[in-house]
């Protein structure tokens, strides 16, 4: 039986009027499901016994379920079960603009990035789309606050799953859903080229953040194995395009790793990489954790790794860190409950 969280308003509707309903039904359990957030289907009072015993037979309005909460002051990370027994994590933070989610989009990840926890942790399935919308709703019952930013960062390579995930942005953006605007929606990939020239395709207002992390692609390789698949030429390619079509700019994510990525030349290799295209850097101080042997680049590291591309006119941010106390790197609480 398919989830109904599944199913954006334009699907609902397809699937309903192809068995006989009237398209207006698909407005109706919107309102019941997102705005009253009634999920037993019996409640449904504006809807006939026997449309009732309909949805009853074909859809499930089960949620996931919140397994552990850790918590730190700006901070709150959500460990989930799926219905299969899966375990995923997502991640609250207070920004002084507001409550962001960082949410998966897959159980475990393929991409292989050396430095990640979760993916050290080989996939087992994508997640379904209502697994991920739910991760949202969840979180925002959870602390009673709505929710104003997305990003689809956490365990997964977003573009692995990219039909469930474009039907996820689809629903976090509907007014009718969580009304979340697509400025304030980012997906993260670490490099899928086809994909991102999809996504350019569909000309969203959505945010792209490209997980660089290396201006050459004999470093790249040596930490991220996409790097083999795909070389910088063709990224940058693919980045181009999907500035032509959409004028967006682009975020440039960089975790500092300790003498890998973190020396001057690294910085004045990537501000000439960067050289000309619309975006903007944010430096990432790694999480260290016991089961990966690389090392968080030092402060001072850091400040001179961001001086130098500052002084070679490039945008750039230092990423607050969150959550000192609790198992604060990606995919850190999945694998210490796995
Ligand atoms: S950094 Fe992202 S893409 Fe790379 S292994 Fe981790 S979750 Fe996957």
């Amino acid at each position: 039986m398919e989830n109904i969280f599944n199913y954006p308003k334009k699907d609902l509707e397809d699937y309903l009027v192809a068995k006989g309903y009237k398209k207006f039904l698909a407005s109706q359990i919107f309102d019941w499901l997102y705005n009253k957030q009634e999920y037993d289907f019996n409640n449904y009072t504006n809807i006939k016994k026997e449309t009732i015993d309909f949805l009853k037979a074909t859809f499930s309005t089960a949620f996931i379920t919140i397994t552990k909460v850790e918590e730190d002051t700006d901070v709150k990370k959500f460990l989930f079960t799926l219905k299969d027994g899966q375990k995923i994590e997502s991640v609250l933070m207070y920004h002084n603009y507001g409550l962001s989610v960082c949410v998966s989009s897959q159980v475990g990840c393929n991409m292989g990035c050396k430095f990640c926890e979760s993916g050290r942790l080989k996939k087992v399935r994508d997640l379904e789309t209502y697994e991920m919308l739910e991760q949202a709703i969840a979180i925002s019952n959870y602390v009673k606050q709505k929710i104003d930013s997305v990003v689809i960062m956490g365990i997964g390579e977003p573009f692995d799953n990219f039909t469930n995930v474009m039907k996820f942005i689809n629903l976090l953006n509907d007014p009718k859903v969580l009304a979340i605007g697509a400025r304030h929606i980012t997906v993260s990939t670490c490099g899928l080229v086809p994909k991102i020239k999809a996504f350019a395709d569909m000309e969203l207002q959505v945010n792209l953040a490209l997980s660089l992390h290396s201006p050459t692609d004999e470093k790249r390789k040596q930490i991220m194995n996409v790097a083999k698949a795909y070389s910088l030429k063709e990224v940058f390619e693919a980045l181009k395009y999907y500035q032509n079509k959409t004028k967006r700019r682009v975020t440039i994510e960089y975790i500092m790793l300790d003498k890998i990525n973190d020396t001057k030349e690294d910085a004045l290799a990537l501000s000439k990489l960067l050289n000309g295209y619309n975006v903007y850097v944010n430096l990432i101080p790694y999480n260290e954790t016991k089961n990966i042997a690389f090392k968080a680049s030092s402060k001072k590291q850091i400040a001179l790794f961001y001086d130098t591309l500052k002084k070679n006119g490039l945008d750039v941010t230092v990423r607050h860190k969150f959550g000192n106390k609790i198992s604060a790197a990606c995919g850190q609480l999945r694998s210490k409950e796995i």
